[in-house]
């Protein structure tokens, strides 16, 4: 099965009634411990690489890893997703290497950091929306802008300062033709989310609600959604790792939003936290140890049960053959066909 436009994987858990994780990667066992975890739920999955990651990897590596994914496990739909684009030519060349889909993070500026103008926004995005369409490549925009950094990309700001405008998401949506879009909405990037188990005030559903009733057929995408759990946190720190007292995304909430339209949930720091974890507890208990295998085994297992327990509690657990994946050029003529 080739990779899988996100569209289609998104259309697909709208009907469903159910969310789609997005899980990020940079290596081998990443990429193995998430298709492990799809295929024991028999789960749609989506895979993405930020730029960091593309940076880190190489994008051969990555797109030929992702290849293999597919061979290696016919029976799961697979999508491959750029994480925050920060320019029309970062899209451009994912698309040409073969990512089936593409975000163009056009709610900062190039620099990854300076909030930019809806003007701006609108401009960049309808660019890369032109540009994928044409070859059957999913777009996800931004609106707003998350708190926090990661990898270098964000603002820094706090999760609150710039939150998703309804009027304007309405609008973006309009001039652009996204087909999904991330709203901020409280959320940060990183392990260090909320200081507390976030309340409606810091978490605001009320307006990922308020977005959802004005764009219903967009699929919106819920961007730093850790739940960053204390089981995890204290596993890093018991083997000696000095994390700081945090909290994430509750995955109850998370399952509100899938209610509203969420359809894609973007985590990486929980899988960071399990694979570190794991890994310094080989560290400590074993420190005659030095073949790697020893210890990235059980870091691909503990990765593999987080991505598991999210693949079950978004509800994308057992739709992996639900559809007929479409190819790029299937979706580019629908594309075609809806833009006359
Ligand atoms: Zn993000």
């Amino acid at each position: 099965m080739p990779l899988v436009p996100m569209r289609q994987v998104l259309d697909e858990a709208a009907k469903g009634g159910y969310g789609v994780g997005a899980f990020n990667v940079n290596n081998l066992e990443q990429i193995q411990a998430i298709m492990e975890a799809a295929r024991e739920t028999k789960s749609p999955v989506i895979i993405q690489a930020s730029r960091g990651a593309r940076k880190y990897a190489h994008d051969r590596f990555l797109y030929h890893l992702m290849i293999a994914a597919t061979e290696i496990y016919p029976e799961i739909p697979v999508v491959l997703h750029l994480d925050h684009g920060n320019s029309v030519e970062t899209c451009k060349s994912a698309i040409e290497m073969g990512f089936t889909s593409v975000m163009m993070d056009g709610s900062l500026m190039p620099d990854g950091k300076t909030p930019s103008t809806f003007e701006y926004n609108v401009k960049v995005t309808r660019e890369v929306v032109e540009m994928a369409h044409a070859k059957g490549v999913t777009v996800e925009g931004e609106i707003g802008c998350l708190g926090g950094i990661e990898d270098g990309h964000g603002a820094g700001l706090d999760g609150l300062s710039h939150l998703t405008d309804p009027d304007q998401a309405e609008e973006f949506v309009k001039l652009t033709g996204v087909d999904a879009l991330a709203v901020a909405i409280g959320t940060s990037h990183g392990a260090y989310k909320f200081t507390k188990k976030p309340t409606g005030e810091t978490l605001r559903m009320d307006r990922l609600i308020e977005i959802h009733k004005r764009i219903p057929n967009t699929h919106l995408v819920m961007h730093g959604s850790s739940s960053v759990p204390k089981e995890l946190q204290d596993i890093v720190n018991q083997y000696g790792g000095k994390l700081k007292p945090t909290w994430g995304v509750p995955i109850e909430e998370i399952q509100l939003g899938i209610r509203n339209g969420v359809r894609k949930i973007n985590v990486d720091t929980d899988n960071r936290l399990a694979i570190t974890g794991a890994i310094r507890k080989v560290f400590m208990e074993h420190p005659e140890e030095f073949d790697p295998r020893a210890y990235l085994k059980p870091a691909r297992e503990a990765m593999k049960k987080v991505v598991m327990e999210r693949m079950i509690a978004f509800g994308q657990a057992g739709h992996a053959g639900d559809y007929e994946p479409i190819p790029l050029s299937v979706m580019a003529e629908r594309y075609a066909a809806a833009a006359v």
